[in-house]
């Protein structure tokens, strides 16, 4: 779910429910995670450093940044890859929410598909079907 300028989001979390798992992730985003200790967002990422080990977000401190090699959202706390975002949470009047919006990573804030010529993006946003590229 975005908030544009340039195009209302109607919150249908469909975005979300379809692509917001399995993203890849970037050093940039965990920087503030970690900063301001977010163990409910660092324990659902998955790190793998450079020798190729494998960590959970939540072992990670800022010396361990340098050697970071790939980042992916979302696992579980045991480690297990998730097929769904574990921030998304529908209100009972229908409207998605992301529940950590203002620290979400880039991949999600990015999520434009009204600037996009991608028919998987665009063609699954109702926001977008009046204003398809
Ligand atoms: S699919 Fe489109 S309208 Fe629905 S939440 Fe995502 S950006 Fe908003
Ligand atoms: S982190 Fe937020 S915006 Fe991103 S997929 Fe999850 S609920 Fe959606």
């Amino acid at each position: 779910m975005i908030t544009s300028t340039e195009q209302d989001c109607l919150q249908c979390g469909r975005c979300c429910e379809r692509w917001g798992w399995g993203q890849k992730g970037i050093v940039e985003d965990i920087i503030p995670w970690i900063i301001q200790n977010r163990q409910d967002i660092l324990q659902h990422v998955s790190v793998w450093f450079t020798d190729g080990q494998r960590v959970s977000g939540s072992a990670l401190t800022r010396d361990d940044l340098a050697r970071i090699a790939r980042i992916r959202y979302w696992q579980d706390p045991d480690g297990k890859e998730l097929r769904r975002c574990p921030f998304f949470w529908r209100s009972d009047d229908g409207r998605s929410w992301c529940r950590i919006h203002d620290l979400k990573p880039r991949v999600c804030r990015e999520f434009t598909p009204w600037n996009w010529k991608n028919l998987e993006y665009y063609g699954n946003c109702p926001a977008c079907r009046d204003k398809a590229p």
